[in-house]
């Protein structure tokens, strides 16, 4: 895939509608997330031939049977992680790298993994070709990644069917994860807040439809 990096008056006029609709009709009411979106140009993870999709609220292959998440989705969940300034955050499956710049936009120190070679060398290539610093892991992001937990923040992108017991144990006291769980179909939002060492608070939200989470400790 070829990508180009221009981004001129059309596709921040397509932008600045997207962050709208966000605000106005999908009720995203974090303004931080909602100009975090507004400064990462989407466009630049489409092929050219693609652009005119970028700005829309859907998702969109991006190769290996994957999608970069629909928009409302990236924020509905980065809403609910509630990342400030310095947080060290655990993407579980970075796709084409979107939800990872949004992260890094916060000011989060983000620590992303991918299962797919393909994806995991293209989005950190990518990345870094539009000046973006994260730490990008290849492998089975279901398990977490032991070696550099605790994480004040874990965001899983794809959709599990539990919240892996492994994961939750590389999350600080204080910190949350957001996880999609459900079946192949369908997955509730899941927020769980670790309260203290030993107890966590899991709240269930609003529906969604993710690809699978695969691997050791999923499908
Ligand atoms: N956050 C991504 C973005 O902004 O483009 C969208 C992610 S896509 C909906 C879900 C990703 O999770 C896919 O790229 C998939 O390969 C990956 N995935 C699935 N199971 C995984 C696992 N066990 N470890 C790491 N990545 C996984």
């Amino acid at each position: 895939m070829a990508y180009k990096f221009v981004d001129n008056y059309r596709e921040k006029g397509a932008r600045k509608k997207l962050v709208a609709l966000l605000r106005d009709e999908r009720k995203i009411e974090d303004k931080r997330v909602l100009e975090a979106v507004g400064k990462v140009p989407r466009h630049y993870f489409f092929d050219e031939t693609f652009w005119s999709q970028a700005y829309k609220d859907i998702a969109f292959p991006i190769g290996e049977g994957q999608t970069i998440s629909q928009p409302y989705t990236v924020a509905y969940q980065t809403q609910l992680l509630n990342v400030s300034v310095g947080d060290k955050v655990l993407e579980i499956g970075t796709g084409s790298g979107y939800q990872t710049c949004i992260l890094l936009e916060l000011g989060a120190e983000v620590y992303t993994i991918e299962r797919q070679e393909k994806l995991h060398n293209r989005a950190k290539l990518f990345l870094e070709k539009m000046g973006y610093k994260a730490q990008f892991f290849c492998g089975d992001g279901s398990k977490g990644i032991a070696k550099y937990a605790p994480y004040d923040k874990i965001l899983v992108t794809a959709g599990a069917p539990f919240v892996p017991e492994i994961m939750l144990k590389q999350l600080k006291v204080g910190g949350t994860m957001v996880i999609p769980v459900g079946d192949e179909k369908s997955q509730k939002m899941i927020t769980v807040i670790r309260v203290s060492e030993t107890d966590y608070e899991r709240i269930e939200l609003d529906t969604f439809r993710f690809v699978p989470l695969v691997g050791d400790q999923a499908w």
